[in-house]
């Protein structure tokens, strides 16, 4: 229930040096998460006044570019300013109330974090999506989600007129366009006549923040619901560890803005007084990418390991670097291989973090650990996270089994709250006093966690175990392979078998396949141990993903087993 009521005072500042400190200790899980909270009110504008009191270094806190010379910077004072307007619109114009569903599909453009911040302060809920969907994803998300509003571009409004009439539920449609399209609300006009000044709701720590569609890597993407507190505390600790932000860094993320790594995002860098960073990428290449990082003083960036992929394509020696210091990724498994090209050629090293669209960071190489190559790194505070088996007891080092996060007796805070209108689900991601991710791994006895694949991509051949990224790190080594993709298959006698489907680099594609098949085998049976590996080779011109670019081994098994 939401209790709306509205902040007729703001309260002075805290100390300085306590900023982040306050944050961090809740986040950290040492001092309990307080009985109201919001990000808008809470943490930006408390920098926003540190910013004009000369507390803060003079970036940037969000400073956006298109690659054709269009610039928008905003100050923390800025940010603030714009973001009332737009709670303005959102609240007069389109009559959205606390606890209304709005979802928000845009391009890389300054509206989705200005909207984003918008919705903080209205108690609007919103429901990030990407460009890429179909109308008939948008109307699976509208209907399952009973949206009341969406705020799109251009290039989507007509996928939704075409279904807006089965969605009952959907009140306005609001464009963020430069031109009007008839039914719809022209946001951006609306937004340079609204006022500045407004109150933002108060929100229960534990009121509705964001509802993520999960990426639908293997069913229908879940509805997973999270708080004010789990994503607007949950990532100031992990934003100080992992991603290593203080108020001097600026950082660049390349992920979509409707995957959970755009929020990642927002709630790491923006209370640790950061710069977001974000170029439009009208297209994703890794030259662009390789170039803005010379052009402007990047410090920090994240892709995820497809796109580091094709980074350690390139020369990277003929690129220098403006101000590069730290880089992460994440999001499926990074390839050892990967990580020593990048390093090798940049002299920076790759920092993994693993979570998911239910969670914060589970876990991660923090900048200041030391890196096991090929492993996710060790827990983040404050889960407890544990190797369990399928009743949720603890195993111990050395051992598979799932990845658990303990959630009994308390439940962190900085999680989901549920899979939305679907207690099925919620119950059956609990085991014991564990919440099992669906990821296969073993801890080593110093803490650090290796990944070998999602439960459903564990290939069972002979009653040996085998995980499909071991087998994929091994053949990334060796130079004929670009990409691959390891999934099991049919065997009469083994039950299943090793299959690979790789996508050769460009100086192998002309080689003789069978003796390739022969070289690569012998090769894995190398470098890891040999029942590991694949008995079937494909060479493939290009592995099937999901539009964040992680690979969907599923449809491989499918194909494999003719289902
Ligand atoms: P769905 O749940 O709908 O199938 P999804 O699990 O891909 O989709 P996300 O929540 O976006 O949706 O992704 C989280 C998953 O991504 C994790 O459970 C894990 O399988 C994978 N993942 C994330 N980070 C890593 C990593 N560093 N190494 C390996 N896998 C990772
Ligand atoms: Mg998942």
């Amino acid at each position: 229930s939401w209790g709306v009521c509205r902040i007729h005072r703001q309260p002075p500042p805290p100390p300085v040096p306590n900023v982040v400190a306050t944050w961090e200790a809740i986040s950290l899980g040492k001092q309990p998460v307080p009985e109201y909270f919001n990000f808008a009110h809470d943490v930006l504008d408390l920098w926003s006044r540190l910013e004009k009191a000369g507390h803060r270094p003079p970036n940037p806190a969000f400073w956006w570019v298109n690659g054709s010379g269009e610039e928008v910077k905003w100050t923390f004072e800025e940010l603030g300013k714009q973001s009332r307007k737009a709670a303005n619109v959102l609240e007069g114009m389109c009559g959205l109330q606390p606890g209304d569903r709005m979802m928000l599909v845009l391009p890389r453009l300054p509206d989705w974090w200005l909207i984003s911040v918008a919705c903080i302060r209205t108690g609007v809920v919103m429901i990030p999506g990407v460009s890429q969907l179909t109308a008939k994803d948008l109307k699976y998300r509208l209907q399952t989600a009973r949206a009341k509003s969406i705020i799109t571009s251009d290039a989507l409004a007509p996928q939704v007129d075409a279904i807006s009439a089965d969605c009952p539920s959907l009140q306005t449609k609001l464009l963020v366009s430069d031109t009007s399209r008839p039914g719809w609300i022209n946001f951006r006009e609306l937004l340079r006549e609204a006022s500045t000044e407004h109150n933002c709701v108060r929100t229960k720590s534990r009121d509705s923040l964001a509802i993520y569609f999960t990426s639908g890597t293997t069913g229908a993407p879940k509805m997973v619901e999270h708080s004010q507190c789990s994503y607007g505390l949950g990532f100031v600790a992990s934003g100080r560890r992992w991603t290593a932000l203080t108020e001097s860094d600026i950082f660049w993320n390349t992920s979509d803005t409707g995957w959970v790594k755009a929020a990642w995002t927002l709630f790491s860098a923006w209370p640790n007084g950061a710069c977001i960073f974000v170029h439009e990428l009208p297209r994703v290449d890794a030259k662009t990418i390789l170039n803005t990082l010379c052009r402007f003083p990047i410090t920090t960036l994240c892709c995820v390991p497809t796109l580091f992929r094709l980074l350690v394509q390139e020369d990277l020696t003929r690129y220098k670097f403006q101000s590069l210091r730290h880089c992460l990724t994440g999001g499926e498994a990074l390839n050892p291989d990967v990580r020593d090209k990048w390093k090798s050629q940049t002299g920076l090293e790759l920092h993994e973090g693993y979570g998911q669209s239910e969670t914060v960071v589970i876990c991660g190489n923090s900048r200041d650990s030391a890196i096991k190559s090929g492993s996710m790194g060790k827990a983040s505070p404050p889960y407890d996270v544990q190797i369990v088996d399928e009743e949720g007891n603890v195993l111990p080092p050395e051992k598979e089994g799932n990845i658990g996060v303990r959630i009994k007796p308390t439940r962190p805070f900085c999680f989901f709250n549920c899979y939305l209108e679907n207690p099925e689900k919620t119950a059956s991601s609990e085991k014991g006093d564990f919440y099992i991710t669906g990821d296969r791994a073993y801890m080593d006895k110093d803490g650090y966690f290796w990944f070998l694949g999602r439960s459903d991509d564990v290939i069972n051949s002979s009653s040996y175990r085998i995980g499909p990224v071991e087998v994929e790190s091994a053949l990334a080594e060796h130079p004929a392979v670009l990409e691959c993709a390891v999934v099991s298959s049919p065997d009469p006698i083994r039950g299943e078998v090793v299959k690979a489907f790789i996508v050769l680099s460009p100086a192998y594609t002309s080689h003789d396949p069978e003796a390739l098949t022969r070289e690569l085998q012998e090769h894995v049976k190398k470098v890891t141990a040999p029942y590991k590996y694949p008995r079937k080779v494909a060479f493939i011109s290009e592995l099937p993903k999901t539009i964040s670019g992680k690979i969907l081994r599923s449809k491989l098994r499918n194909q494999e087993w003719g289902r």
